[in-house]
Parts: C-alpha cells; structure tokens; sequence
C-alpha cells in the first residue's frame, strides 16, 4: 500500500490532521486501535442511553475563534448539529455560596459583583486582564486567519509572558481577590485543566475563561461521536482510509529517518504485522506511548531525553448516569453544577481535596436533560459526574477489589447526588464507572489522562512540544502538544499538524 502520510491514533488530533491533508490531496492512512473513532470524542450506548466518555461542553464558538475557519473547511457544521448550552457557565455551591456563573463575560461580572460586591474593583480588572489575553485575536483581519490559525494564539502567549508567563492561576486569583470562595468559584472547573491551582498556568487558565466568557458553551447534539464519525467520513470521502481495531506496533526506520509504521488487527495481535512505507508518520497517540512502545532505543533517544522528565497530566473518574426523567421534572436548573465540600475553604486546599475522601472530593455534574442532545429517550436524560483521580488508586487492584472499590464509589456519589438533587436516586435507570485505568486501557495514555503533559508554567502554551518532533518525518497532533488539552485544543493541534505537512509535502 503506498500512502503519504500514516496517522496513528484516530483521536481528535489525528482525525483533524487526516481531515485536512485528504482535503488537500494527500493519501491517508489512519489506524486506530479501537473499534471506534474518537479516543475520547466517543459514545457508547448502554439501555437506549447513549453515554458520552468525554465532551461536556465545548468553548468558544465565538466570531473570532479559530475552530470556526476549521469546521468550515471541513464541512463540519452541514453535518453537526452546536446545541448551546443556555443554562449559564455553571453553578458553584459548597455550602457558604450557591450561585450559577452566567457566560456572558458582562453577565458574570454583575452577578459576581452581586455576590461579592467588596471585591468589586478586584473582579473588573481580572475580567478585563483575562479578556487582553485574547484581544490580539481581533487584530487578525477574519479573510487571512486561515493562514494564521494558530497565529492568534502565537501574539496571545507572547504577549502574556512578561505578566503571566512564569505565574500560576492561583498566583493570579490571589492578586486580584482577598475572598477564599470567590477564587474558589472562579477555578471551579480546575478539572478541565489541572489539579493544583499552584500548578496550572495562569496563561492557559486565562485563555480558557475567556473563551467560555466570549463563545459560552455548546454540546455537540448526538454526542461527540457525531464529530468524530463526520470526520471519518470526511476522510473516507476524500480518498483516504481510515482502519480500525488496527494497532500501530512499531514506527519503521530508515537511516535514522521515520519510514513507515508496522500495524497488526487487534483481532489478532500475534499475527504477522502488515507494513506501511509512508512520507510522514503523524502520531496522535500519546507522545510517551510512541517513545516508550513504538520507537527502538537508538532512534528514539532524541525524543526520549525531551520528555523523560516531563509531568503527566491528571486524569479523571467518571460515573455515567442514565435518568427515566429530564431531572428539570425534579427541579434542576443548571447544565454544569461544581459541588466543593465545605472543608475546602481556600486555593490551598483544592489539591489535597482532589485526591482525598470520596465523600469530601470535588465533582462537577453534568445534567445533558438541559439541552436538546439526542442522547436519551423522550422523556429520560442522561448525566456524568466528574472528578480528579488517580490511577495508582487503582491499577495495583485485583479484580474482585477493583469491582468492590467501584461499587462503594457509586454509593456515595448517588448519596451526594441526592443531596444536590433530591429523589434523583429513585430515577435512575443505568450507571457505570470508568477510572483512569480504564481511560488508559482504551487510549493507550500513561495514567489516563486526556489533557497530554501537565499545563504547569513549564510546560504550558508555547513550551509543549510542536507538531514536529526531533525525529525526521514524526509529526504529533494531539493534547500532548501545543497548545494543550481539550476538544478546542486538540482541533487546533491536528490543524496546525496539517499546515506544517502541506509545506513540507508541497
Ligand atoms: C471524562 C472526560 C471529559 C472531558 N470533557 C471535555 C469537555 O467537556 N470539553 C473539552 O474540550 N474536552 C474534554 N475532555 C478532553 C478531550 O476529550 C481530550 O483532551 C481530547 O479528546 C484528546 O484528543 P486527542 O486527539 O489528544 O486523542 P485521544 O482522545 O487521547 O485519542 C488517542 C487515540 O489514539 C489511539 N491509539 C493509541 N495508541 C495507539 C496505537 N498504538 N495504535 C493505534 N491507535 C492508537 C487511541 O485508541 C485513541 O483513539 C474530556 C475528557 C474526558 C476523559
């Protein structure tokens, strides 16, 4: 088989990156280990519910946000279907505060206002600094944006290092604001990013308010699957192929440059691998999977001593929820709720909560009833509760301890979902757990996580690794590169991928 450019990992990332260059003209090869596209932009259904793993909701949307540009070339918007979330950003309650962030940039400042009319100066000037972090978009002319689509990211962070460059979000909430819950409220969703507000780049931290504060959030109506599979087709349309339950055993060599990709069917991993010679090999799986499975020793050093010392990022537990009603028949209002236990009272405090007592842990729910997403039955819903977790908790488990520690989890959090939402515990229908072993067992990803190297001020923004590696003809397109984790980020990854390979292949 003669192809130009051989992607591994049908991911976000890599399902952009083959988009685009079959777009163009060039032959593609996608191999996927899973029956399934999407890593983590997928479903799957369970009882009549189709549960999403991953979306919750998507920023941005907004007139200068570079995904527009991407979703109009490759025909995105004729064949899915934006829900807008209408419900506001979401509603923070720990006890003390209980109130919803609308996500209207002017909305929420008065509503913050409102709640803490003393730190009214303080919540004006951090608006507007989060808000300069993105003006330089506008100077972008809209007709030359294609070219710059990355672009507007690149005056962004420069134009944020001197400030914001070496600071964190907790050093940046603590500089505008004396109020322990108001910074609570506002690094509320922390989970999207990070797991230490000590950690997680202010920069990063900015940019990704105020996309929420400029676009509000959407959910894509069929789940994220609908994104994944118009992407599939779209490259299938194009001349490109597109195999899964294929995995990628090996990255073929040639005088030290990337040759092609040895794969075998998942079907039968003993079989003898099938070889592909390509131009390019683009890898939208995870960047330490590739160096510590994929690469030989010699030839991977390069790449090896470039993120042996990198940090992981965090990953997440996840319990999906099935619901015989719409959960507005019992009362509920919001689309996105972050519940902060009363013993968390300052910034400090949210690392070791999110590895504590499940019982005082932060979660975020996320009610899907409140838009109209094609998920459930009339008249039923489906829902996902969120947290940060951590894979050592569970990888060293046997089975019959590991089914026992999920059962105990589902337990508490229905407990806790009661409180939030009373009798909800008499409606549901289905529920199922996946921790970050699970996320790593499907996506290849060490520790489970889906936002790549940790967003730490080291390692965020224009520090993480571009699409092209030190390795001759290796490409990366994914969350585990600039700039970063989330469906918004990973498009751009698998864009940016694309340009850079349609100038080097013209
Ligand atoms: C529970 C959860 C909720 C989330 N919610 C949101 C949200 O609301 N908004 C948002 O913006 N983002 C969200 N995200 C994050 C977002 O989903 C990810 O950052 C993004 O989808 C990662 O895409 P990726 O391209 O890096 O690839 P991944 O999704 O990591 O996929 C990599 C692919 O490579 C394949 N692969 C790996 N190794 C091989 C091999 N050897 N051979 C062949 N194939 C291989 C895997 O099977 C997988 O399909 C969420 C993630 C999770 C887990």
């Amino acid at each position: 088989m003669a192809v130009d450019v051989a992607i591994i990992g049908a991911g976000l990332g890599g399902l952009v990156t083959g988009a685009k260059l079959a777009k163009e003209g060039k032959k593609v090869l996608l191999i996927e280990k899973h029956s399934v596209p999407g890593g983590f932009a997928t479903c799957f259904t369970q009882e009549n519910f189709t549960i999403d793993v991953g979306l919750h909701s998507m920023d941005g949307l907004y007139e200068r946000d570079p995904k527009i540009e991407i979703f109009e070339d490759l025909d995105v918007y004729f064949n899915v279907e934006f829900e807008k979330i209408t419900t506001g950003y979401y509603r923070f309650t720990n006890g003390r505060i209980d109130f919803t962030i609308p996500d209207r940039r002017e909305d929420a400042i008065r509503v913050l206002i409102e709640q803490f009319p003393e730190e009214r100066k303080g919540i004006i000037k951090f608006f507007n600094e989060i808000e300069k972090v993105t003006t330089h978009t506008h100077k972008i002319p809209r007709n030359k944006a294609m070219q710059a689509l990355i672009g507007p990211l690149v005056p962004i962070l420069y134009s944020s290092i001197p400030k914001w460059g070496g600071k964190t979000a907790g050093d940046m909430l603590d500089k505008y604001f004396k109020n322990e819950d108001l910074k609570l409220a506002l690094i509320g969703t922390i989970q999207y990013y990070a797991d230490d507000p000590y950690k997680l780049s202010a920069v990063i931290f900015s940019i990704a308010l105020s996309s929420h504060f400029k676009g509000g959030n959407h959910y894509i109506k069929g789940g994220s699957m609908k994104l994944s599979n118009h992407l599939v087709n779209f490259i299938k349309d194009k001349g490109g192929i597109v195999l899964t339950n294929h995995k990628a055993t090996k990255l073929l060599f040639d005088e030290g440059k990337v040759c092609g990709v040895e794969y075998v069917p998942t079907t039968d991993v003993t079989s003898n691998p099938i070889k592909v010679f390509t131009k390019i090999v683009v890898a939208n799986a995870s960047i330490p999977h590739v160096v510590s499975d994929l690469i030989p020793a010699e030839e991977g050093k390069k790449l090896r001593d470039k993120v042996v010392n990198m940090k992981i990022g965090h990953s997440t537990l996840n319990l999906y929820f099935g619901f015989n009603t719409l959960l507005s028949e019992l009362g509920h209002k919001d689309y996105t709720t972050v519940v902060n236990d009363e013993s968390v009272f300052k910034l400090e405090n949210v690392f070791p909560n999110n590895y504590g007592d499940y019982r005082k842990r932060a979660y975020l729910f996320v009610d899907f009833g409140q838009v109209d997403s094609g998920m459930a039955p009339s008249g039923k819903s489906t829902g996902t509760i969120s947290m940060i977790d951590n894979i050592e908790d569970w990888f060293y488990l046997e089975d019959e301890e590991y089914k026992k520690r999920k059962s105990e989890i589902v337990a508490i959090f229905i407990e806790r979902l009661n409180k939030l939402i009373p009798n909800i515990k008499n409606h549901i229908e289905y529920v199922s757990v996946a921790t970050p072993k699970t996320k790593m067992r499907y996506t290849h990803n060490p520790r489970g996580t889906s936002i790549g190297f940790a967003q730490t001020i080291s390692q965020a923004g224009m520090r993480r690794i571009k699409s092209k590696s030190p390795i001759p003809n290796l490409y990366f397109a994914s969350a585990w590169t600039f700039p970063g984790g989330g469906f918004s980020s990973t498009i751009w990854s698998g864009w940016q991928c694309a340009i850079d390979l349609l100038n080097k292949l013209k």
